[in-house]
């Protein structure tokens, strides 16, 4: 008879649910044989996504011994915050003359769940978990192809998965809106260097709190561009235009026509320092825990989270005490947990701001004040943290 009782049990394959895997595996040695990692999805799957991966993904990767440079990316020399199409461009402060990388998700995720089988990890796909029974004396898994005990789940399944409702169930929903589409390489007209990665924030003085992002990217080798919108969406409904005629507006003026592209949705659930993160038994980490309300920017939070969820596990078999009590303090105490509450705090103050000229003005004559802020609060948590 087929294995279903587990120590670990992890739920979610994306950076959230590898990253608990693979710190796992550097902190409890053996754990890969009492680990069971589930994926309703096949690798490599699609995940909607920008791609842009922040020096502190690369920080938290390197720490696992993992090196970026085995999967086709985009180097981004430069990133451009700019409001109407005037701003400033930051690149990292490592001396590296990257602002930042720019992946694809299937390829990514795929080369990280490769990573996880080579170390041990049993990664079941194709099977979608239904409910979590959780506590402290032990966890049922229901899935669609049959039950699975173990002594403590991760639940890394993103923005729509099903246990951080279980975790938060009356929660008021934070979830900002995203669409993206991807384009081919700029029409002559455009005024956006091929290379560079190109925020602009426009669209707040039309009541939507976030966005438009222009990335360089390369889909199956091909130079490609990936366009979209974000919306942190703090005040539902107060947004004077739609998402996509604020896109189509921006896409115009470089040459677009949003109507050729197909359009994807997909929601991303930011921190909130007031909700919870675990409940005996389970523990949350990524997009279901809470990423970057300021930016969107989840990928190394997700990798982040790995190293505080595998902590947190291996202080709970030690102590045999599954009651996570401590898993929140463990996140909000973490550089990355502090970095995210600042983001969260800041994106409801600049977002509020709908101010065409003060907009400007911050972008056009703050530009080292603003640097000095992103390089110092809201990136480099991965250095900072011990
Ligand atoms: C349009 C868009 C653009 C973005 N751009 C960027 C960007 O440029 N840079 C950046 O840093 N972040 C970006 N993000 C955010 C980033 O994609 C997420 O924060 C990140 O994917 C979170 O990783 P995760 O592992 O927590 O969740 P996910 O990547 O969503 O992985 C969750 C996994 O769980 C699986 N799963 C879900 N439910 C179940 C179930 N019931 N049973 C089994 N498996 C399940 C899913 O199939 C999935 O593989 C973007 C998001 C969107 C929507």
């Amino acid at each position: 008879m087929a294995e279903t009782h587990y120590d670990i049990i992890i739920v979610g394959a994306g950076p959230a649910g590898i990253s608990t895997a693979l710190h796992l595996a550097q902190i409890i040695p053996g754990i890969e044989k009492r680990t069971l990692i589930l994926e309703k999805a096949h690798h490599p799957r699609h995940k909607l996504c920008g791609g842009g991966l922040l020096p502190d993904g690369e920080i938290v990767l390197r720490q696992l011994g993992l090196d970026i440079s085995e999967i086709a990316h985009v180097n981004a020399p430069f990133a451009h915050f700019d409001f109407a199409g005037q701003g400033l461009a930051m690149t990292a402060n490592d001396g590296t003359g990257i602002a930042f990388r720019l992946i694809r998700r299937d390829e990514f995720d795929a080369w990280l769940v490769g990573k996880a089988r080579a170390s041990g990890f049993d990664i079941r796909e194709g099977v979608t978990v239904k409910t979590v029974e959780a506590s402290a004396q032990g966890c049922v898994i229901s899935t669609d192809q049959g039950d699975f005990h173990a002594k403590a789940v991760i639940g890394a399944d993103g923005s729509k998965g099903i246990t951080r409702r279980l975790v938060n169930p009356r929660e008021k929903p934070h979830s900002a809106r995203v669409l993206e589409l991807l384009a081919p390489p700029k029409p002559d007209s455009s005024l956006h260097v091929q290379q560079d990665a190109y925020f602009d924030f426009r669209p707040i003085v039309e009541g939507i709190g976030g966005y438009i992002w222009d990335f360089p990217t390369l889909v199956k080798g091909v130079a490609t561009r990936c366009w979209g919108i974000y919306d942190a969406n703090f005040t539902p409904g107060e947004a004077s235009r739609s998402l996509m005629a604020a896109l189509a507006d921006e896409m115009k003026t470089h040459g677009y026509n949003l109507e050729d592209y197909k359009i994807e949705g997909h929601p991303i659930r930011w921190f909130e320092a007031s909700g919870e993160f675990s409940v005996p038994g389970l523990i949350l980490a990524g997009d279901a825990a809470g990423v970057d309300a300021l930016f969107g920017e989840g990928i190394a939070p997700a990798l982040g989270y790995g190293r505080i969820s595998a902590r947190a596990i291996k202080s709970a078999f030690e102590k045999n005490n599954f009651s996570f009590i401590d898993y929140k303090k463990r996140v909000l105490s973490s550089e990355m947990g502090k970095s995210l509450r600042l983001r969260t705090l800041t994106a409801r103050i600049f977002f509020g701001i709908r101010n065409a000229p003060i907009q400007r003005f911050i972008w056009t004559k703050l530009g080292a004040p603003t640097t000095f802020y992103v390089q110092n609060f809201l990136v480099y948590w991965a250095n900072r943290q011990k």
